[in-house]
């Protein structure tokens, strides 16, 4: 008996399609690893400007956006996501301000998480972004 749902690759399709954009390589890592672990099928870019056709491609079921990227930024392409596909947004984003969550919100998102200001803040101390900080190793 094998729990492994690795060895056939028949599953991949029932897997939640994540797609990030982040474009801290550190941050993108530590989220790619956990939102595999936690059994998705991840996507990352670290920028938004091929958004359009990764998107189509790759069909997400999710989205998460960092705000602050380079090229254009997680609000625009929220917009442009929602124009075309009917799915989830969340922001992922350091940008903690009232207003900024309003412009989230106004841009499409369901859900808005702030970012811990550093990668080596404790776990606990943010429930809503335990998904960035769940790759310490036991
Ligand atoms: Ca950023």
């Amino acid at each position: 008996m094998s729990g492994s749902v690795s060895e056939t690759g028949a599953m991949r399709d029932a897997q939640p399609r994540v797609l990030r954009v982040e474009d801290e390589a550190a941050i993108r890592g530590a989220v790619t690893t956990a939102l595999i672990q936690a059994g998705y099928l991840p996507r990352a870019e670290a920028d938004g400007t091929k958004l359009r056709a990764v998107a189509e491609a790759f069909r997400p079921d999710l989205a998460i956006l960092d705000i602050m990227l380079p090229g254009p930024d997680g609000l625009c392409l929220a917009r442009m996501l929602r124009d075309r596909i009917d799915l989830p947004i969340l922001f992922l984003t350091a940008r903690g301000g009232v207003d900024d969550r309003l412009a989230g919100f106004a841009a499409g998102a369901d859900d808005y998480l702030v970012k811990p200001c550093t990668p080596r803040r404790p776990a606990g101390r943010s429930p809503s972004v335990s998904v960035t900080t769940t790759t310490r190793r036991r």
